[in-house]
């Protein structure tokens, strides 16, 4: 394997960000899409085999009741398309430059031994816009563009000119590198599938998977210099950026349905099994589905978990108990989105500042924890609340049922 390629494909491997662990990519059919064109948004929706036209309209439907809980004080994706699977366990989030945004979901989470109702993959559905939400809200922010341009190129003092777009197109280009990876994952078990029962040296199907695995890694080459040529020092960044982006996809959905549980009870089944997986890396599996619940206290001080999904776990507790359901701010859906924003755009920019963008798990939780304490008593006083409303205990906390 080439060095550029082991680099490339080092970085990838801390940002393959799928909820599960990659199975089948998506097989795309060419039926009929269904299109939602509003004066804001398009919204193009991909049913893959076997899905059908109310499968379609029902996430079709939950994206709008998105996009009305996010206004008026947060913007809606411009371009969005959905690529709907029937079945499957990997769904992700994808940005293409300048503002595309690309979700792959199932409509049914299915796994050996374990299918879900297809009202837990809404809930995934939720995050994974989640994560189009924030980033178009960064995109058109100027503070967030300014400290951002200033982090991704070596130096950092030099002049700002169009950094920001050069940190777009890497962002980009990372992405499309991510997908092949995981396509050519997908082809290469399907290759060691296939050899192992067949004895033809000139088998047609190992020679076409082998040409199509050529073309991925020519492919990986250009984007691996192209990625260069834009002379973007982004993998911190992006990495930092990560960690925001999942806690705030997960508060896109547990604020949507009112549910602390929401993300965790998409992802877990006491059915679920892990082919190929040690009891260890089940326990682990398990953990990361459990850390990204909104009612678990979890210490800050003891708190050392780095992996962006579950990095910011104290802070979801914390948001919570003390905002997300807190009848003060109940009711305006928008502006606590619209503040949890705020509080990561005034975090980025201070980090921005300090030498090191990363500091340990207890110190990032800390932080945000501060600045929405901060921006959520700027949220009060504009609501003109009053300041000795009792707030919610845990434990009084309502169930939600599906
Ligand atoms: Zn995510």
């Amino acid at each position: 394997m080439h060095s550029t390629r082991v680099r490339l494909l080092i970085i990838l491997a801390a940002i393959l960000t799928p909820l599960f662990l990659a199975n089948a990519g998506p097989q795309q059919q060419d039926a009929c899409r269904s299109y939602l064109q509003s004066p804001r948004q398009k919204l193009v929706i991909e049913p893959g085999e076997g899905v059908k036209a109310a499968w379609s309209e029902e996430r079709r439907k939950l994206i709008a009741q998105l996009n009305a809980m996010i206004a008026p004080d947060m913007k809606a994706p411009k371009s969005v398309i959905i690529m709907l699977e029937a079945k499957g366990m990997d769904a992700y989030h994808v940005s293409h430059y300048p503002d595309g945004h690309e979700i792959h979901v199932p409509y049914q989470f299915e796994l050996k031994g374990a299918k879900k109702h297809p009202i837990h993959s809404a809930a995934i559905l939720a995050h994974e816009y989640g994560h189009g939400i924030l980033a178009e809200n960064l995109n058109l922010n100027d503070r967030f563009k300014s400290a951002l341009a200033l982090l991704v190129k070596p130096g950092r003092a030099l002049k700002r000119g169009d950094r920001f777009a050069d940190y777009l197109k890497w962002d980009s280009l990372r992405n499309e590198a991510t997908q092949i990876v995981q396509k050519a994952q997908t082809l290469s078990d399907a290759r060691t599938a296939r050899a192992a029962v067949t004895t033809d040296p000139n088998d047609a199907e190992l020679a076409a998977t082998d040409a199509e695995l050529k073309k991925l890694e020519a492919r990986l080459k250009e984007i691996e210099t192209e990625m260069d040529s834009l002379k973007v020092d982004g993998d911190e960044v992006f990495e930092m950026l990560g960690a925001f982006h999942e806690f705030f996809a997960d508060v896109v959905a547990v604020v949507f349905y009112n549910d602390p549980k929401v993300i965790w009870r998409g992802l877990y089944s006491p059915k679920l099994e892990y082919v190929g997986m040690s009891p260890q890396e089940e326990r682990e599996m398990f953990k990361s589905f459990t850390l990204r619940r909104f009612d678990k206290n979890v210490r800050i001080r003891d708190f050392s978990e780095e992996e962006i999904h579950v990095a910011l776990t104290p802070v979801r507790t914390y948001a919570w108990d003390h905002y997300l359901n807190n009848p003060l701010y109940r009711a305006h859906k928008s502006k606590i989105l619209k503040t949890v924003f705020d509080s990561i755009v005034d975090e980025v920019i201070e980090r921005g500042k300090t030498p090191n963008i990363t500091p340990s798990p207890a110190v990032q939780n800390q932080r945000l924890i501060d600045r929405l304490d901060a921006n959520f008593a700027k949220l009060k006083e504009s609501l003109a609340l009053p300041t000795n409303q009792s707030r919610p205990k845990s434990k009084s906390r309502a169930e939600n049922v599906h």
